[in-house]
């Protein structure tokens, strides 16, 4: 097996790459990010400001390969990775530069950080409450999420950063140091015992932050063990990924790159579905020579590559930018998989689109490309009670709705039944939505209340 894996190398490119050290730069080292020297001193204070609140973090790649400093402040990749003024509210705006500009005490100004943050939804969808599973004593089990059936979220102790902060990222509370708003496990023997016992379950989901920052040991402590016959209920093994876009050079290089083609070509070659969810937001995440190595050498392990991310103002709210993401991801042998709205968390106002313009966008891409890249879902809203697509404008009985579907629900049953909302062209959120022709409730809506209740209740 080995030698098959070492026989692809001349092959997939990796060996035109050395290793590279990794670099990286927080809100502490902004003034030691030298393309910043271009903006004004009023703009750096303004990321200084923001960078309290949300989380910030790049490194020396995204820096040298992926923004495009002649494009600063439009740039995309400037946008997806570093602070500005407009996602703050200006009343949370004001009152941080003002404590800033005036030195405050510590705690004064941490106190009015930490009220900032929660005043900004930090566990969206009830994330905390409602999708925490029990062992039999009825303890939580922290770092796991069952909500879906068939599908079980995993998230990593040692994954719970990643190589680089979106700027719009849905889990930045995890980001941020607060102990409170952390999800997360060490407990490998946890996900084992759980997984065990629940054989309904096919496909685990191993996520973050980014569990591809983990040392490819602590992935393998993970993951070998459902090599075992008991888990052969777990047909599928995801894990959810920025890296091939923040550091390719973990699929490159090094040692421990070597390693975990190894452990990926060990699980396919088992009879797992391995799939790596890929995040990407625009084509440009794909136009480096590191980032295309990185993919082929993904790819020959065995392992598929999907593409997901979210529909986001500022960075790729065109039609021109999905369509060629997704020809890009297709030619590169990536499966576009789900474009998502941005959820009703952090800074959600600087980056939601309505989600009118989210579905014209999505049909004006689609419309674009072939087939093969016709298999992106969406505009999908990950919802407390499931994953919701808008399917389309339309008019029935003269009254202009959006038709909507659950693409995934808390109940399965709720899947694939087409439901219609009063149409709203400000609405960027499920909750901001009614039912249409004067109903109501929606279909679902007492069912997902008692679950609701019941699950709060434990
Ligand atoms: C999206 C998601 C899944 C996976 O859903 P698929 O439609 O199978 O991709 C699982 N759990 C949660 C909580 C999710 O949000
Ligand atoms: S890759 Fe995902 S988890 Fe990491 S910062 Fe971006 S959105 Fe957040």
């Amino acid at each position: 097996m080995n030698a098959q894996v070492h026989a692809l190398k001349p092959l997939d490119g990796a060996s035109l790459f050395d290793p590279v050290p990794f670099k990286v730069y927080t809100q502490r080292d902004l003034d030691r990010i030298a393309p910043l020297a271009r903006l004004s001193p009023e703009q750096r204070f303004e990321m200084k400001v923001v960078s309290s609140v949300l989380p910030f973090r790049v490194n020396q790649y995204v820096i040298d390969e992926l923004i495009d400093w002649r494009q600063v402040p439009d740039d995309p990749i400037f946008q997806l990775t570093f602070p500005q003024r407009g996602m703050l509210a200006p009343e949370h705006y004001d009152r941080i530069a003002a404590l800033l500009r005036a030195e405050a005490p510590k705690d004064e100004l941490e106190r009015a950080i930490d009220e900032v943050r929660h005043a900004l939804n930090p566990h969206p969808a009830d994330q905390m409450q409602m999708n925490m599973p029990v062992d039999d004593e009825g303890h939580r089990l922290d770092g796991m999420q069952h909500k879906y059936r068939e599908t079980v979220l995993f998230f990593p102790s040692q994954g719970q950063t990643c190589h680089a902060y979106c700027t719009f990222c849905f889990r930045w509370a995890q980001f941020v140091g607060d102990k409170d708003l952390r999800i997360a496990s060490s407990e490998a023997s946890a996900l084992h015992a759980y997984l065990r016992q629940h054989t309904e379950v096919t496909d685990l989901l191993v996520t973050g932050g980014d569990p591809m920052v983990m040392k490819t040991r602590h992935l393998r402590d993970y993951l070998e063990p459902l090599l075992q016959p008991e888990f052969d209920h777990i047909q599928t093994i995801r894990i959810g990924s920025k890296a091939l876009t923040f550091w390719p050079h973990r699929f490159l290089g090094a040692d421990d790159a070597d390693d975990l083609m190894r452990l990926l070509a060990q699980l396919v070659e088992s009879g797992k579905h391995v799939a790596l969810m890929a995040h990407y937001n625009h084509w440009k995440e794909l136009d480096t020579d590191a980032a295309q190595a990185a993919i082929r050498r993904v790819r020959a392990t065995g392992v598929v590559i999907r593409a997901q991310g979210p529909l986001i103002a500022h960075i790729n709210d065109d039609p021109a930018v999905w369509a060629k993401l997704w020809k890009m991801e297709v030619k590169l042998g990536i499966v576009p998989y789900y474009m998502f709205v941005e959820r009703d968390t952090g800074a959600r106002n600087y980056f939601e689109v309505p989600l009118v313009r989210a579905w014209e966008i999505y049909q004006q891409a689609i419309q674009q490309v072939s087939g093969l890249a016709r298999t992106a879902r969406g505009p999908s809203m990950s919802a407390s009670p499931g994953k919701v697509e808008i399917q389309g404008v339309t008019e029935i009985a003269g009254e202009k709705v959006f038709v909507l579907r659950f693409i995934q629900g808390r109940n399965p049953d709720w899947v694939q039944r087409p439901f219609f909302a009063k149409y709203d062209d400000k609405a960027t959120w499920l909750d901001q939505l009614v039912p249409a022709f004067g109903e109501e409730k929606w279909f679902w809506q007492d069912e997902y209340q008692s679950i609701r209740a019941q699950k709060l209740a434990t």
